[in-house]
C-alpha cells in the first residue's frame, strides 16, 4: 500500500529524503540558502512630492531630478525591506476587519480581488463607507474577497504633490483622516512623534486643496485628524495610542515653502539653491552624502548653472 505522501516525497527529493541544506546549523546561513533574501530594487521618480517625505525632502533634489529625468534608483537590504513590509502588514491587518478595534470605524473605498472592481452603490457609482458585508455586485465574489482601496492623490496645481491615506475614521457623525504607525518602543521624547505630526497635517493640508471630482463623496473635517500608534510589542494599556492632530500655520509654512519650491522649480525649470547644510560640508557630509542627486547638485552650482 502507498501513502500520497510517500509518493510526493520521493518525487521531489529524489527519493532519498535527502536535502543538500541538510548540514547547514547555522540559522542565518540555512535562512539564506533556503529563502529569497535577495536585495529589492526601489525606482522613484521625483515627479511629484511624496506627502510620506514632506518633513525632510529637498527641493533642489526633486527639481534635478525632475527636470533632468533622473530616477532614484537603488537597492534594499532585506532586514530593512522586511520592517517595510511588516508596516504594511499591519495596515493591511487593520484596514481590512482583522482587527476589531478598527471594524466598523474605518471607511473609504473598496476593492474587490475576484474581480478587480471597486465596490459600488445599487446605482453604479462608486460606494464609500464601512467595509461591504454584502457580496461583489460585479463577480458575486463573497464580501471577504472585498479589501480596502487605500485612497491616493496625485495632483500638479497649486502643488506637485502626491499622497496615499491610511483612513477616514467615522466617528459622531464627522470623518476625519487617520495616520497608522507601528511602534516597538515608546521614543524618549514620547508621542506623537514631530515628523508623523508633520505628516498627517500635511494629508489634511494637501486633501483641502483638492478640487471637489477627486474628493471623497462626504464632507472630511481637516481640521483635525488621528496618529494611531500600534505596539508591535505586548502592552495591556499602551496597546493603540491615538492623538488628535490640528494642523497649525507654524508647522505647515516650511512644508508649503518647500513643496512651492520644487513646483515652481518644475514650472519655469529654474533650480532652488542648495541647502546651506550642503554648502557648509562643500556636498561632502551629512544630506549630501546620502543625496542621489548630490553629483549632479554640485556640478550646477560650481558651475553656475541654474537652468536645467
Ligand atoms: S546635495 Fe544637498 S542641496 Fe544638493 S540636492 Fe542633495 S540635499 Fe539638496
Ligand atoms: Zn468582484
Amino acid at each position: 500500500m502507498k501513502f500520497l505522501r510517500t509518493t510526493t516525497e520521493e518525487k521531489h527529493t529524489g527519493g532519498g529524503g535527502v536535502s543538500k541544506y541538510d548540514n547547514i546549523g547555522d540559522p542565518v546561513v540555512l535562512s539564506h540558502q533556503l529563502l529569497n533574501t535577495k536585495k529589492s530594487f526601489r525606482y522613484k521618480k521625483y515627479t511629484h512630492v511624496r506627502i510620506s517625505e514632506v518633513h525632510s525632502f529637498c527641493p533642489r533634489e526633486y527639481a534635478i531630478g525632475y527636470l533632468t529625468d533622473t530616477a532614484q534608483e537603488n537597492y534594499v537590504d532585506f532586514p530593512l525591506q522586511q520592517q517595510f513590509d511588516l508596516g504594511s502588514a499591519i495596515h493591511y491587518w487593520v484596514q481590512n476587519g482583522h482587527s476589531k478595534v478598527f471594524k466598523d470605524v474605518i471607511c473609504g473605498t473598496w476593492k474587490c480581488l475576484g474581480c478587480r472592481n471597486k465596490r459600488k452603490n445599487k446605482d453604479g457609482s462608486i460606494y464609500f463607507g464601512t467595509k461591504p458585508k454584502t457580496n461583489c455586485e460585479t463577480c458575486g465574489a463573497f464580501p471577504e474577497a472585498t479589501v480596502y482601496d487605500e485612497f491616493m492623490f496625485r495632483i500638479d496645481k497649486p502643488y506637485r504633490i502626491v499622497g496615499k491615506m491610511d483612513e477616514i475614521l467615522f466617528k459622531d457623525g464627522v470623518y476625519r483622516i487617520g495616520d497608522f504607525k507601528s511602534y516597538w518602543q515608546r521614543p524618549k521624547s514620547g508621542f506623537p512623534i514631530g515628523k508623523d505630526v508633520v505628516q498627517l497635517s500635511s494629508y489634511m493640508y494637501f486633501y483641502s486643496l483638492l478640487p471637489d471630482e477627486l474628493k471623497f463623496p462626504v464632507n472630511v473635517d481637516t481640521t483635525c485628524g488621528y496618529l494611531h500608534y500600534i505596539s508591535k510589542k505586548f502592552s495591556f494599556t499602551e496597546s493603540i495610542l491615538t492623538y488628535p492632530i490640528r494642523p497649525n500655520k507654524k508647522m505647515l509654512e516650511p512644508i508649503i515653502r518647500n513643496v512651492g519650491a520644487f513646483t515652481n522649480a518644475a514650472n519655469i525649470r529654474k533650480l532652488p539653491p542648495p541647502l546651506s547644510v550642503c554648502l557648509r560640508s562643500e556636498f561632502k557630509k551629512g544630506r549630501a552624502k546620502d543625496c542621489y542627486m548630490a553629483d549632479k547638485c554640485k556640478e550646477y552650482y560650481y558651475n553656475g548653472i541654474t537652468k536645467c
